[in-house]
C-alpha cells in the first residue's frame, strides 16, 4: 500500500472488541467503512483470531494485540500502528471493561488498570497520533452519574470543579484506595455504593466509580486537548451502551442486544458538531449526577 492510499484511509481502533459490545461496533464499522481500516482489539491473539474468523474475516479488519491494563502492551500496540498500519489514527474506541463482584483491593486496582487507567494510558499514548477531526469514544455506564449522585458533597464538588487536572482526579481515587486497604469502610472517605437490591455492593462502588473516572476524565481531556495535541477538530466523549446483556453481567435477563449498544457508540462517531467532552447514552446526552 502507497504512503498516499494510507494516508487517505482512516484508523478505527476498538479495544475490548473480541466478544460483545466491541465486537458488534467492529462488525458495523466494517460494513460501513470498506476502504478503512479497523482494528479489532482484543488481549487475547486467539481469541482475537477467532473474532476474526466469525466476522468472515472481512479485508478491511486486522486484529491488534492490545491489553489495556498494560502500558508496555499499549506502547507494543502503538508501535503496530507505526510500523504495519501509517502510524496514525482517526478513531479510537476505549470499549475494554471488566466488572468485579468482590472487596478485595486486589479487585478494586484490577477494575481500575483496565476501566480507568486502561484509558487514560491509551489516550495519553495515542492522542499524539490522532488527525484533524478524530474522535475519541470513552465508553462508560450510567451507574457513573448514579455513583456521583452517592459520593459525599465534598467530593461531589472535587469531581463536578471545572479546573480539576487529571493528576487531581488521580489523587481523588487513592482515598478510596487507602480505605480498602486498610480495610475501611469506603463511606468513611465519601464513597457509597449505588443502592440497588441484590448483592452487588462491590461491583456497583467499583466499578461505579471506575467509570465515574471515565466520565470526568473524558470532560478534562476535552478541555486540555488544543493545549497538548496538534490535531484539530477532535471530540472526545463518554458514551453509555445502555444495558445489554452480555458478559460483563452474565448475560443478565432484561438487557438489550450489545448491536444496541454499539449503535449508541457510533452516534459519538458519526454524529456532527457532536458537544465535546460530554457523556451520551442513544445520542442524549446523559448528566454526570443522576436525579
Ligand atoms: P463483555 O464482557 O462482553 O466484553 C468486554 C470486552 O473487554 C471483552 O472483549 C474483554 O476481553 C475485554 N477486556 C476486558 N479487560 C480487558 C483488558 N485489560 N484489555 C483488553 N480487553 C479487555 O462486556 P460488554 O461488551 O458488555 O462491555 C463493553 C463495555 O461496555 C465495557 O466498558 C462495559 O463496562 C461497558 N458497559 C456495558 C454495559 C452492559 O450492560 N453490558 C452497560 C454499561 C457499560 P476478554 O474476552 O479477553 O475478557
Amino acid at each position: 500500500m502507497s504512503s498516499k492510499q494510507q494516508s487517505h484511509q482512516r484508523v478505527f481502533v476498538v479495544t475490548g472488541a473480541n466478544k460483545g459490545i466491541g465486537y458488534e461496533v467492529v462488525k458495523k464499522l466494517s460494513t460501513n467503512h470498506p476502504n478503512d481500516l479497523i482494528l479489532l482489539g482484543s488481549r487475547d491473539q486467539k481469541r482475537g483470531e477467532e473474532a476474526l474468523v466469525q466476522l468472515g474475516s472481512p479485508s478491511n479488519v486486522k486484529v491488534l494485540v492490545l491489553d489495556t491494563s498494560s502500558k508496555k502492551s499499549i506502547e507494543q500496540a502503538k508501535e503496530e500502528l507505526q510500523n504495519k498500519y501509517g502510524g496514525h489514527l482517526d478513531v479510537l474506541i476505549n470499549n475494554a471493561g471488566i466488572a468485579n463482584n468482590d472487596p478485595s483491593l486486589k479487585a478494586l486496582k484490577d477494575t481500575f488498570d483496565t476501566n480507568f487507567y486502561g484509558v487514560k494510558y491509551m489516550n495519553d499514548t495515542m492522542s499524539p497520533i490522532l488527525r484533524d477531526n478524530g474522535r475519541i469514544v470513552n465508553v462508560s455506564s450510567g451507574i457513573a452519574a448514579m455513583t456521583m449522585k452517592e459520593c459525599s458533597q465534598d467530593l461531589k464538588t472535587k469531581f463536578l470543579d471545572p479546573n480539576l487536572t487529571d493528576s487531581q482526579l488521580e489523587q481523588l481515587f487513592a482515598g478510596l484506595f487507602k480505605a480498602v486497604e486498610e480495610g475501611k469502610d469506603p463511606a468513611t472517605v465519601g464513597f457509597n455504593p449505588v443502592k440497588l437490591p441484590g448483592s452487588i455492593h462491590y461491583f456497583l462502588l467499583y466499578y461505579g466509580t471506575s467509570k465515574l473516572g471515565v466520565n470526568t476524565l473524558t470532560r478534562i481531556e476535552a478541555r486540555d486537548w488544543e493545549k497538548k495535541y496538534s490535531a484539530k477538530n477532535v471530540i472526545i466523549s463518554a458514551v453509555c451502551p445502555g444495558f445489554c446483556a452480555t458478559d460483563i453481567n452474565g448475560n443478565a435477563q432484561g438487557g438489550r442486544s450489545a448491536e444496541l449498544g454499539a449503535d449508541s457508540i457510533l452516534h459519538a462517531v458519526y454524529t456532527e458538531n457532536l458537544e465535546n467532552g460530554q457523556f451520551w447514552r442513544d445520542g442524549n446526552q446523559l448528566p454526570l449526577e443522576s436525579k
